[in-house]
């Protein structure tokens, strides 16, 4: 994994340290100077994490991490901010920046690898998705980053493993201010839980009894329903070994103790919110799937992916010596619908059209929307005969109950009219199978509509 950094210090001297570093770990590295140079490379995606100073001139580390942090285009991109100060109030401070992480001069470069690794693994996780992802023009829903944008990460469902009373009694009761925080304190009963609760965090403290607690940690990391729930470990103070550890298995950010009240509130945050984000982004690759295989007006399958779907069905029906017919389906005078009443009540048909043939159709059937007005319904393992049955009851429920259009205000008679065929042989093609049918329709139409008609073999 060669992940690109990028380095910002005003200091000469600081930018080359950190550069010799990573680059020593095979890290891709690149430098900029002050924070508007730094703000330019992330916007035109040139790198994939940024190590910041805090104190830079004109615009400080803090400022820079804000703008970034609230930029659609960039927010996704690490950031951990390095700082000669190590005051808890600064590290609030450039963790409410939305800082990903905060390292303090002079650099520990154990700690320092492992974070730019586990930050780095993240955000590949990341991109895989937001490639993979619809945009919101696509779709006209809220974009998945502005929606985290506004997030304050918040209201985040909390599991807490840790089994001695008065530590997990207090971190309990500063995240109840803004979580739903539930307390496992026994070890061997956490991993089923955080399989069961659906957790936007698990805090685990490293320090647990009798149970080995990076074990657990990598376990949550492996189990299919929680590998991708964050997990904020917390530390025994100077316990780097550990820490790192952690870092490598998979956990998402650590705390030491003693533990500060808002440094919690605030890293609790970053990962509620990182959370979300990737389940948005999850949800819109979910969409984008859909979308590309279904027609947007009526739900039903969209041609193209009939098209590729029906070769592997004729193949299939081939070669278990099963019969498979095509439906096409066409509604009769349809431009005369729109003509009358508006383009808007025509599609008011096509939907309710559509409804009425899921309604029809078994499981294994496949309905698409083929074009216009026009139809296909594909049967597996169903003869001629029995095609012939299923499309003579479908033309009659579509003639017999009117349509209703202008939000129930008319209704208006539709009929359809169908062709029918089934595979023939081996030499059988979806191209030539979907031509027969469609002749029968025009067959069909030529003979005064409202009816079906098989293919004449
Ligand atoms: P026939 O009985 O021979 O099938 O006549 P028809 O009027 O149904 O057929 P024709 O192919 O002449 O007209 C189809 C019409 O369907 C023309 C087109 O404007 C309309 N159409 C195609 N897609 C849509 C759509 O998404 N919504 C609406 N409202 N109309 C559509
Ligand atoms: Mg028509
Ligand atoms: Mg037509």
């Amino acid at each position: 994994m060669t992940a690109r950094v990028l380095v910002v210090d005003d200091v000469p001297a600081n930018v080359k340290l950190l550069e010799a570093r990573l680059s020593a770990e095979y890290f891709d590295v690149i430098t900029a100077m002050n924070g508007e140079e730094a703000l330019a490379i992330c916007d035109r995606g040139e790198c994939d994490l940024v190590l910041l100073d805090a104190m830079m001139p004109v615009i400080n580390g803090f400022e820079t991490c804000r703008r970034l942090k609230t930029n659609p285009a960039t927010h996704h991109i690490p950031v951990v901010m390095v700082t000669a100060l190590d005051q808890p109030a600064d590290r609030v401070r450039g963790l409410e920046a939305g800082a990903d992480d905060f390292l303090t001069k002079p650099i520990c470069d154990f700690a320092l690898i492992a974070r730019v690794r586990s930050l780095a693994r993240l955000k590949m996780v990341t991109d895989e998705l937001r490639m993979r992802a619809v945009t919101s023009r696509d779709i006209g829903i809220e974009s998945p980053e502005r929606e985290t944008i506004a997030d304050a990460g918040r209201g985040g469902r909390v599991l807490i493993v840790d089994d001695r009373a008065s530590s997990h009694e207090r971190i309990a009761a500063v995240l109840a201010d803004e979580h739903d925080v539930e307390v496992e304190a026994n070890p061997n009963q956490a991993l089923f839980r955080a399989a069961d609760g659906n957790y936007d965090l698990v805090i685990i403290s490293l320090g647990l009894e009798n149970f080995d607690a990076l074990r657990l940690c990598s376990q949550i990391r492996s189990l299919e329903r929680t590998r991708n729930t964050p997990i904020l470990a917390v530390t025994e103070p100077d316990d780097t070994a550990r820490m790192v550890r952690g870092l490598e298995i998979g956990v998402n950010d650590y705390l030491m103790r003693p533990i500060d009240k808002n440094e919690l509130l605030a890293r609790a945050r970053t990962q509620v919110r990182r959370r979300r984000y990737t389940e948005r982004l999850r949800d819109s690759v979910q969409m984008s799937i859909e979308m590309a295989i279904t027609d947007a007006l009526t739900g039903l399958f969209n041609r193209r992916y009939m098209e590729s779907h029906l070769a592997t069905l004729i193949d299939q029906a081939k070669s278990r010596g099963k019969p498979l017919t095509a439906l096409v389906l066409d509604i009769d005078y349809f431009k005369a619908i729109n003509d009358s009443h508006g383009h808007d009540a025509g599609d008011d048909v096509l939907r309710e059209f559509a409804l009425r043939i899921r309604r029809s159709i078994r499981g294994i059937d496949l309905a698409c929307r083929y074009g216009g007005e026009e139809f296909v319904i594909v049967m597996p393992e169903t003869d001629m005969a029995v095609a012939a049955m299923v499309a003579e009851r479908l033309r009659r429920r579509i003639a017999a109950d009117p349509f209703a259009i202008q939000q129930g205000a008319r209704s208006i008679p539709v009929t359809i009219s169908i062709g029918i065929a089934g595979v023939r042989g081996r030499e059988d093609s979806a191209a030539a199978l979907l031509k027969r049918a469609d002749q029968a329709l025009y067959r069909a139409k030529r003979d005064g509509r409202n009816r079906v008609v098989p293919d004449a073999a």
